[in-house]
């Protein structure tokens, strides 16, 4: 069995999540008014409630669709589609909510970007956000693990909405939407040990995204398509327990990223990007002078599966903008591979890690930059 570090990316689905998923493959059209219908009905609705009350919202308010990247996209083109104007957002997010704001900048969005510190963290934004008609923030990002200030953005964007896209987040740190404050928030199942094509959104009932799908009406009009019953009861039993977990997973996962942090930093010439202030998960660094598909490759011949954690390389090592964002240098940014650790990571995960790193290490940097 590999060695496997890249949890951020997806994380294997838990075991409760497919017991439920094989119990309900079979429901059938949740829309239908005959008894398996009404069937189907009754198992997305306790998953639906069992997820509000998890995320701190109503029933009502959770959007069932099908990947983080919907739930992003149906927030901010819905929302945007309400009121036009100017979108704060910042140079970190992940491309779901990126190459979105790009495309309505192209639809005549006027965008402005939210300052971002060395550590990765948007701050100093008041003024930004001041006028503006909607705000894009995530809580976590997916490549360092810096956690965002989406608590203090909720509480200075007045009548602006505001889109907190919490993919990294839920189910991994307390998420509580009516405390927040947001507007609209979007998840994915496959991020905490659910089905990958399952997204949430969640939005509140005022303002609410307008439609950019249409069809038959399903979820408040605002995804429909007949609903993956199946999908949605494993979600909610996937969040159940890891949200069940997560004080005593956070401490343990904590204390093994610290010994990898740790021994990252020893190796000389290392750049971390991971802060203080993260998700108990990420371990993002550049080992300076070695390509980071060069080390991606030495540590998948031996056994360690990882990645850059940036989605938009495609196969392609392409500096990170996250990175540059940050002001890593176009060099150091091509250096970068995140190690991401999740509820089945063992300590003897980490110290095998530990062991190979410094030789692989060595190795690509043998072999330099392209
Ligand atoms: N937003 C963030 C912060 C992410 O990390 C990801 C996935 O990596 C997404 C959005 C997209 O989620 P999905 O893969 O479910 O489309």
């Amino acid at each position: 069995m590999p060695h496997y570090f890249d949890h951020a990316a997806t994380t294997p689905m838990r075991e409760a999540a497919k017991r439920i998923w094989l119990e309900h493959a079979s429901a059938l059209n949740p829309g239908g008014q005959y008894a398996s219908g009404r069937k189907a009905r009754s198992v997305l609705d306790s998953a639906r409630e069992e997820i509000a009350t998890l995320l701190g919202c109503d029933p009502i308010e959770v959007i069932f669709c099908a990947s983080g990247t919907e739930a992003d996209n149906l927030a901010l083109q819905g929302l945007w589609r309400r009121s036009g104007g100017t979108i704060a957002a910042s140079g970190i997010e992940h491309p779901a909510v990126l190459e979105t704001v790009r495309g309505l900048e192209h639809q005549g969005a006027a965008v402005r970007w939210l300052p971002v510190s060395s550590k990765g963290e948007v701050h100093e934004f008041e003024s930004t956000i001041q006028g503006v008609d909607l705000i894009t923030c995530m809580w976590a990002n997916n490549e360092t693990g810096a956690l965002q200030p989406v608590q203090q953005i909720c509480d200075a964007a007045g009548d602006a909405p505001v889109h907190v896209d919490a993919v990294q987040a839920v189910g991994h740190v307390p998420v509580d939407f009516h405390a927040l404050g947001a507007t609209t928030l979007a998840a994915s199942a496959h991020k905490f040990g659910g089905p990958r094509g399952l997204g949430i959104l969640l939005a509140k009932r005022s303002p609410a995204p307008s439609p950019v799908l249409f069809g038959g009406g399903q979820e408040r009009g605002i995804r429909p398509g007949t609903n993956d019953v199946a999908a949605a009861a494993a979600t909610a039993a996937a969040l159940k327990e890891a949200v069940a977990e997560m004080e005593a997973e956070s401490q343990r996962l904590r204390s093994l990223q610290t010994r990898l942090l740790d021994v990252v930093a020893s190796i000389e010439n290392t750049q971390i990007h991971t802060p203080d202030h993260c998700l108990p998960g990420h371990v993002h660094a550049s080992f300076l002078g070695a390509e980071a598909d060069s080390l991606i490759m030495l540590l998948d011949s031996q056994g360690f599966e990882a990645s850059t954690g940036s989605a938009c390389s495609n196969g392609v090592n392409r500096a990170s903008e996250v990175l540059l964002s940050m002001g890593v240098p176009v060099a150091n940014a091509r250096s970068a591979i995140r190690f991401s650790l999740g509820y089945t990571t063992t300590t003897a995960d980490v110290e095998a890690l530990i062991r190979a790193l410094p030789d692989v290490v060595a190795r690509a940097r043998l072999a330099g930059m392209a």
